[in-house]
């Protein structure tokens, strides 16, 4: 039993950088929609990323309206579970309304962003870009 929930604890959204040891920020609703995704694979999703702190912002060069440095954002892994079948699942769950599809890392980025900005990408060699319908049928997402 973590100290958050069921299956987690507020360290495992720790960020992973060296340089603010551990500073976190976790939104509750990203805790419920982990644990509903527990539940339906009966298994605890592997949490790759989940809040990054400033400096690790800036060091990953990303635009500072990340949902990871809000701390609603998570990259997570299911053991023996696909990166399309766990796409596919996460994107019926309401509340999710960024969906990232990283099929190189099997993982699947999900967070709690307003619904107006609704958004849903795909990361192959290190790039993001749109996830398409062309995309969604290549990776049999649709
Ligand atoms: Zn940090």
């Amino acid at each position: 039993m973590g100290n958050l929930s069921e299956n987690f604890n507020h360290k495992d959204f720790a960020c992973k950088c060296p340089v603010c040891r551990g500073e976190y920020r976790i939104h509750l609703g990203l805790v419920g929609l982990l644990e509903d995704i527990a539940v339906h694979f009966k298994k605890r999703p592997k949490i790759l990323a989940a809040f990054y702190c400033e400096a690790y912002t800036e060091k990953l060069n990303r635009d500072k309206l990340s949902y990871h440095s809000k701390g609603k954002a998570v990259n997570i892994a299911l053991d023996g579970v696909s990166g399309a079948e766990l796409f596919k699942y996460v994107e019926t769950l309401p509340g999710v309304n960024g969906l990232g599809f990283y099929p190189e890392e099997n993982a699947v980025h999900l967070d709690t962003r307003p619904v107006e900005k609704k958004d849903s990408w795909i990361k192959e060699k290190g790039k993001y870009s749109p996830l398409t319908a062309d995309k969604r049928a290549q990776y049999g997402l649709s």
